[in-house]
Parts: C-alpha cells; sequence; structure tokens
C-alpha cells in the first residue's frame, strides 16, 4: 500500500488553501463541508470561490502569502494557477512540517486527495495512489449507481441508535446479528424509501423483542461453501455473502488469499490443513471443531475448493452435525473439473467426441490404484481424475493395460483457472513422462479422452 487512508476530523480546525480557480474552490467545498476553519490566500475571488462564499463562511486573505500563514494549521492545499506561490507554500509547509498537498503534482504532496462517494455520514474513498485515474473515476461511477442516495440516512438512522442498542444488547455476537437483521430488512427498506415513522415503530418492536430475549443464547450455523478452483471470480454470489457474515472460518491449503481476504476482516481463522509436519487434523477432529463452535453461537464458515460434494468429504463433515442438530447450508462450488477444463480449452462433452464424462479419483488405497477400468474405457467418454498426479504413470498404464488405444489424448492441468495454470498436453503413451519433465505440481487434474484434442482450438487462458 503506498498511502494509508484516513478519514480525519477537521470540524473547527484551521486549514489553508492557496488558489482561486476552480480546482481550489473543489478543494475549498470539500473542506468547508468537514467544518474546517479555512483560509484562502489569493489576491481576489473567482466566481466558483465567490459562490461558495455565499453558502460558507471563511476568511479571504488578498495579500501575499507568509509564513506566519500557516500557524496552527492542520492541512495546507495550494490549489493556485501561479506555480510560483504553490512552490512557496511548499517549502513554508515543509518548514513547520504541515501536510502538504499541491494540486496536480505527485511528487509535492505528503498526501493524496481520493475520490468520493458521499452518502454522508457514509463516505468512500477511492484511490489507485496516481496510478490509473481513469480506473478510478469508473469504480466511483459504478459505487454512485450502485449505492442508494439515501444510503446515508440509514447509516445515520443507524447512528442514532447506536448506543441505545449497545446497552439492549450486551454480546457482541448478538448485536452484529442485529445489525445486520436491520440492514438487510425491512426498517431499511423503509428508512431508504424515506417511511420514517414506520422505519422508527419497526425498529422499537425489533428491540423490544431483542430486550425480552437477551437471556437466550445466539444460535449457531454451519456454512459449508464450495469456493471454486482457485480463481475468485468463480465464486457464486452465495458464498461470497456467507463468507462476509462468518464469525470464524476453517480452511485448508487449496484456498488461496485471493478467496481468503474476502472473507469477513475479523473473522477468526482457523487452518485445518496439513501442517509443515504433514500432519493433517483428522476428519472428525475437524467435524468436531464445527459442532463447538456452531454450539458456541458463532456463524462457523467451512471453505472447501471446488465443490463440496464432489471429492470434498463435505458430506462427511455435516453428517455430525446432522447428528448433532445443528444448522447448516452446503453451497456448491465450481469443480476443478469444471473449472479446469474451462481454462484449458477442452470442453467436457462434446457432440462429436464424448456423450458421457466421468469423475474419478486417483487417490491410492494401500498403496494400489482402485479404479473400475471397465467402467472407464469406454467408447465417447472423458475421464476426470483428481488427486491423480502421484499415480499418473499407472493410470495411463492402467488405461492401455485394459485397452485404451495408445495414443487417446491426455492433458493434465495444474493449478487450474490461477494465474499460475500451467497445462501440459500428449497422449496415454506420453503424458507421464511430458508431466515428470514439466516438473508438474500439485493441485493437478487429469483429462483423459479425444476431447482433449479440441484445446489446440479452444484454448484462450494465458495467464
Ligand atoms: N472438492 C474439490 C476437489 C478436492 S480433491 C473440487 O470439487 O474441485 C483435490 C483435487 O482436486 C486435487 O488433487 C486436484 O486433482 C483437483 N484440483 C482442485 N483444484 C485444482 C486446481 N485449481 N487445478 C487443478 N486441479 C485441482
Amino acid at each position: 500500500m503506498d498511502h494509508l487512508p484516513i478519514f480525519m476530523d477537521l470540524r473547527g480546525k484551521r486549514t489553508l488553501l492557496v488558489g482561486d480557480g476552480v480546482m481550489a474552490a473543489r478543494k475549498a467545498d470539500l473542506l468547508l463541508r468537514s467544518g474546517s476553519d479555512l483560509t484562502v490566500v489569493a489576491p481576489a475571488l473567482g466566481s466558483e470561490m465567490l459562490t461558495l462564499k455565499e453558502q460558507y463562511e471563511f476568511k479571504h486573505q488578498s495579500r501575499p502569502l507568509s509564513e506566519g500563514d500557516l500557524q496552527g494549521c492542520v492541512l495546507a492545499f495550494g490549489s493556485s494557477e501561479d506555480e510560483a506561490l504553490n512552490e512557496q507554500l511548499y517549502e513554508f509547509a515543509k518548514r513547520a512540517a504541515i501536510p502538504v498537498n499541491i494540486s496536480d503534482k505527485t511528487e509535492s504532496c505528503d498526501f493524496i486527495m481520493p475520490a468520493l462517494v458521499d452518502r454522508s455520514p457514509l463516505t468512500i474513498a477511492i484511490s489507485s495512489g496516481g496510478s490509473s485515474p481513469l480506473l478510478v473515476r469508473q469504480l466511483k461511477a459504478r459505487f454512485e449507481t450502485m449505492i442508494p442516495a439515501a444510503y446515508g440516512k440509514l447509516a445515520e438512522f443507524a447512528g442514532s441508535y447506536r448506543d441505545r442498542i449497545k446497552l439492549s444488547i450486551p454480546d457482541l455476537t448478538q448485536r452484529r446479528r442485529f445489525w445486520e437483521t436491520m440492514v438487510d430488512g425491512p426498517v431499511a427498506e423503509h428508512v431508504l424509501s424515506n417511511q420514517m415513522e414506520e422505519a422508527e415503530s419497526l425498529m422499537h418492536k425489533l428491540l423490544q423483542k431483542e430486550e425480552g430475549n437477551s437471556e437466550k443464547e445466539p444460535v449457531g450455523e454451519v456454512y459449508l461453501v464450495g469456493t471454486g478452483p482457485g480463481d475468485p471470480d468463480l465464486l457464486t454470489f452465495k458464498a461470497l455473502r456467507l463468507m462476509q457474515r462468518a464469525d470464524v472460518v476453517l480452511y485448508d491449503r487449496l484456498i488461496g488469499d485471493g478467496i481468503l481476504n474476502l472473507v469477513r476482516r475479523d473473522a477468526d481463522r482457523i487452518y485445518v490443513g496439513k501442517r509443515r509436519d504433514d500432519h493433517a487434523i483428522s476428519q472428525s477432529e475437524i467435524s468436531n471443531m464445527l459442532v463447538r463452535l456452531a454450539s458456541e453461537g458463532k456463524r462457523v464458515l467451512r471453505l472447501k475448493g471446488g465443490d463440496p460434494f464432489i471429492f470434498g468429504r463435505g458430506g462427511e463433515e455435516i453428517e455430525t452435525l446432522s447428528e448433532q442438530g445443528i444448522a447448516f447450508q452446503v453451497v456448491p462450488g465450481v469443480t476443478a473439473a469444471a473449472g479446469c477444463a474451462s481454462y484449458a480449452g477442452i470442453p467436457l462433452t462434446h457432440r462429436d467426441h464424448a456423450q458421457s464424462c466421468i469423475f474419478v479419483t486417483g487417490h491410492q488405497k494401500d498403496g494400489r490404484l482402485n479404479l473400475n477400468w471397465e467402467a472407464l474405457i469406454q467408447p465417447h467418454q472423458t475421464v476426470v481424475i483428481y488427486m491423480g498426479l502421484m499415480s499418473l504413470q499407472s493410470i495411463t498404464e492402467g488405461f492401455i493395460e485394459h485397452g485404451a488405444a495408445v495414443d487417446t489424448p491426455a492433458a493434465i492441468i495444474e493449478n487450474g483457472t490461477k494465474a499460475g495454470q500451467r497445462v501440459v498436453t500428449g497422449s496415454l503413451t506420453t503424458l507421464a513422462d511430458a508431466a515428470a519433465r514439466a516438473g508438474i505440481q500439485s493441485p493437478a487434474l487429469i483429462i483423459v479422452g479425444s476431447v482433449v484434442s479440441l484445446r489446440e482450438k479452444l484454448s484462450w487462458f494465458a495467464p
């Protein structure tokens, strides 16, 4: 991060602005709206500044800038069309150690001014650190259309209840839930459509109900959420929504930072994948942990790579929950087969190549592959093998031994859908060697079938 975003309380604090044009007026407007005690230094005020003067009170000083003008100021702005004047301000400010901002001159700025989406008291500040003003403008435009104008009112409404709610609902988790219900529900709807009386009366009812319930423990729940194979853009809306609600998250190795960063910031994070000593937390330990956390009233997010019900042991984890009467939801995700195939340009079915597709695991049990070769080696069928990297050689040999054509196309996809995706293609005869030469690592997915030949034409993702 190049800059630290902060929101500064300027009420009653002195600021100094040099300049009288449009740019200066825009800055002055922001400073005055923030309640600052502003002095504008300029020989005369331009028309925009004069318009501002009709709305706000500020000092105008027409004599030249002197070092003493900066005394007691917390911020200084140089927005004059006269470069020399800006430079002089910069020097004075530096000497007095007052943070200064010179318009359109990043090298002379201790701080930069973000683009604003103003729904006061709710404010969104956007900056690209000067690297892409266009992107900032686009984002601002998106926010402007996305966030109802009345959101500020909602924030204000919520603010007016803060103290009372803190008293009535001392428990932090319970209080957060109360807010969520309020912001997602009919109270907010009324505020947004300016029906304040209805909003107030509903809010009182909600609060009374809550006060009557204060002894009751909050009820926990588990969200078993599939995150897809890696690209955060492949998350579902529902996944994202529940990720934003969780109090605690349990995740393992396959969940990348891009996805983890989308989980609510203050949710506790528990890693349940393999540790450095390669000792994985057992399935039953994880299930028990889910039960314990949910019983404490927490909203527990269990993140799973791909889809939780496809080689994800999701079924086992929630079996215990169901036995213990703990509420849960399951959110499907894009499974590795679908994600990797799309991003590698290999359609899993195709009218000219395959009418069926089968998913199997290549994980060995007691050192042996346990595959139903007859079911796998069928005409016009694509076979997708999860967890098959370690046994790649035995898998391709097995296909051939059980009668598959030696030149059947096959592919292995490493880190599918992610920035580091690599795809190696070949045939049942060549794939294992080619993958070894390329140094393919886990996670990797194997696809066997004539659809693999389509990649030549359909490959599109070039990370
Ligand atoms: N529930 C997951 C699968 C978990 S099993 C799903 O639906 O996708 C783990 C295996 O999935 C890995 O060994 C690998 O074969 C495959 N896999 C998961 N993510 C992958 C990725 N990004 N690229 C390639 N293979 C992946």
